[in-house]
């Protein structure tokens, strides 16, 4: 089906910046500068120093963003990690794949971990906690950075969704040991293809994961320090992100203004629960213009028949996929909340045209 608003519109996206992006695709193919080379070195220090960290390290994923990190916290067989009930089911993978057992953890009305449930799942064998900033709004840092040195847990944060969100000006991906990002396509930085990174101020962890993400490698000396993996974020994708992360500023304030129209024009109806919270000194970046829509999937059917394309993320909790061998000790927050999401179409590329369509799509089911 063609939508007459898309969820996203990579095409037009890449219209914006196409003249720079050609120049730098130029640029690296002229040269074969494929691998490691100045491109990905200029993307990690701009990222780091955006994140408000010492180190980058680029990685072909989200995914292995998590797992490296997990693997230099030294986490494995035999430990406890939480999650949150409600993510995407790679941060729960990454904990499985690295032999240790996730412990799943419901979520708050903001779709984060809820921090009144964390210290009852703690039990001796606790090692970390991976905290997931969903939608662009980050988890309750201050509160979890204290249960986790009162109970010595290693943090990772989840920043998969979160890039430039930040709390009292300190941003996702600085608060634990490692921030964890995705440059998948469709997230809020999206590259033209995987890519990933961690975001740490501990020397020893970026180095490890740096000779993890190469085989193991150390590429001045040739050494090989561990088995390792091969997981290198692509020169061509680091030479696309660098460029990117330049407009990305701008593209977080056009996100805002986006997320402003639709909360005016969707705030007096009640069966609509919208995605802006009272939480002074909270940033939201909208990755995700999430609703709670009372209806269900009577409402995001209504938006895709009328030409609105949205996602309902997730439908089915990843612990309910019974292949994946989590225990379902009872989440009633997460089970309530995913018969009722629904993200709205939100993008830099959205025109004026098409979001005043998604209003008036939305506000009709309303019969408003
Ligand atoms: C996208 C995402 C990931 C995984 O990122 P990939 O780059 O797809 O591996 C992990 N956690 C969250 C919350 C995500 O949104």
């Amino acid at each position: 089906m063609k939508y007459f608003v898309p969820f996203v519109n990579p095409a037009a996206n890449y219209l914006l910046i196409k003249n720079e992006l050609e120049t730098v695709y130029h640029e690296i193919m002229s040269k074969g500068d494929l691998v490691y080379r100045h491109q990905l070195k200029s993307f990690e220090d701009n990222l780091a120093k955006f994140v408000g960290t010492k180190y980058a390290v680029g990685l072909n994923s989200g995914y292995d963003a998590l797992h490296l990190s997990l693997r230099a916290a030294g986490i494995g067989k035999g430990d406890e990690v939480m999650v949150p009930a409600h993510t995407f089911v790679a941060t729960c993978s990454a904990i499985v794949n690295v032999g240790a057992t996730p412990v799943l953890v419901d979520v708050g009305k903001d779709f984060n971990i809820d921090i009144i449930q964390i210290e009852k799942a703690i039990t001796p064998r606790t090692k970390g906690i991976i905290p997931v900033h969903l939608n662009g709004f980050m988890a309750d840092m201050p509160v979890i950075e204290k249960i986790a040195e009162k109970h010595n847990l290693v943090i990772v944060e989840d920043a998969c969704q979160s890039l430039g969100s930040f709390i009292h000006g300190k941003k996702a991906g600085a608060w634990g040991l490692t921030g964890c990002f995705s440059f998948y396509p469709f997230k809020i930085l999206g590259g033209y293809g995987d890519g990933g990174a961690i975001t740490t101020n501990n020397e020893s962890v970026a180095l490890f994961v740096k000779r993890m993400r190469y085989n193991g490698e150390d590429r001045e000396t040739g050494e090989y320090h561990g088995h390792g993996f091969t997981c290198i974020l692509d020169n061509l994708q680091a030479g696309f992100l660098d460029l990117k992360l330049k407009f990305f500023p701008e593209w977080i304030k056009i996100r805002k203004s986006i997320a402003e129209k639709y909360w005016k024009a969707f705030s007096e109806i009640p069966d609509l629960f919208l995605p802006h919270y009272s939480k002074p000194g909270f940033d939201h970046v909208y990755q995700n213009y999430v609703v709670r829509a009372k209806q269900g999937n009577e409402f995001s059917e209504y938006l895709k028949k009328n030409g609105v394309e949205v996602l309902t993320q997730f439908r089915k909790p990843y612990y309910k996929h019974t292949e994946l061998n989590l225990i379902d000790r009872g989440f009633p927050e997460t089970e309530q909340l995913s018969k009722e999401v629904c993200s709205l179409p939100m993008c830099v590329e959205l025109t004026e045209e098409q979001i005043a369509y998604v209003i008036k799509v939305v506000r009709g089911f309303y019969g408003k």
